[in-house]
């Protein structure tokens, strides 16, 4: 009888401790999903309207432009995560504007103006490439970049313009936390479109547990983002900053080793949150369900 209660009581502790960590920490949404905002830096109403969107969003800002600064600043006093929007050549020739980094720089140059980038956005936790069809294929550009990003502890988010993008491999070689974009938001500018493309972001990050969506400073891309929340609960999907998301390739392969930790071991799992260590946290407890 004695042992009936302990272990009732034993239970009844272990389903107040998860109903309480799931009530102070949202994480046990069934998917984290991070969207972020590309090309600020241009249109000023616009970006004030991308900083005005209510969640953790995240601002690609571009170096060198009218407003980027003032954006930026604005927007990480509002607790938005800050990217720099780093300009890489493209196979259409489109220009690039200053601060682009161009095919065909030497490594000196390179790392000289992708520096500039770096210093003219205040508060960036991470890059992520405007364009770049043509520079993310090249090994060696990559190398130069992912290193450089390594040294100042900042992420890497491959925009993917490109299937034979080189950006991650060099980012996985020496373990830079780093991912891929799932999803673009807006390459058709309509609402339906953007709709229908948010969702499949919504989707994807409850099925996979995590994803990356991005999209632009565009009216019809705002408007559905300003009406985003009902969405999220529907789908049971929680808005987080790009960083949350971020992950050495070697931890990933670490936490499919790792089966079923005992829940006694949960809160050292659980307390300390550093962002890059997110997706191994989640891994974990979803093993451990
Ligand atoms: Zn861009």
């Amino acid at each position: 009888m004695l042992k009936l209660i302990a272990n009732r009581f034993a239970l009844g502790a272990a389903f107040l401790f998860l109903a309480t960590l799931s009530l102070s920490h949202p994480i046990f949404a069934q998917g984290h999903l991070a969207v972020i905002i590309d090309d600020i830096g241009y249109n000023l109403a616009l970006g004030k309207r991308t900083v005005d969107l209510s969640g953790d969003f995240t601002l690609a800002v571009l170096p060198f432009t009218p407003h980027g600064i003032e954006l930026a600043e604005r927007a990480h006093r509002r607790g938005k995560e800050i990217m720099l929007h780093a300009p890489m050549s493209n196979r259409h020739n489109y220009p690039l504007g200053r601060g682009g980094l161009i095919s065909g720089m030497q490594r000196a140059e390179f790392l000289a103006v992708l520096r500039q980038n770096i210093a003219n956005v205040p508060h960036i936790k991470g890059v992520n490439n405007h364009m770049g069809s043509l520079l993310t294929e090249q090994v060696e550009p990559m190398r130069w970049l992912m290193e450089e990003l390594k040294n100042r502890q900042l992420y890497f988010v491959d925009s993917r313009t490109s299937a034979q993008t080189q950006a991650l491999i060099m980012a996985e070689k020496i373990q830079l936390p780093s991912r891929r974009r799932d999803v673009f938001l807006d390459d058709e500018r309509s609402s339906s479109k953007i709709k229908y493309q948010l969702i499949r972001a919504l989707k994807l990050a409850r099925q996979r547990g995590s994803a990356i969506a991005i999209g632009h400073p565009y009216p019809e891309t705002l408007a559905e983002l300003e009406r985003l929340q009902p969405l999220l609960e529907q789908y049971d999907v929680q808005l987080v900053k790009a960083s949350q998301l971020m992950a050495p390739s070697s931890a990933i392969q670490q936490s499919n080793a790792c089966i079923a930790p005992p829940i006694n071991l949960w809160p050292q799992v659980w307390v300390p949150i550093d962002p890059f260590s997110l997706d191994l946290v989640l891994k974990s407890l979803k093993v451990a369900h």
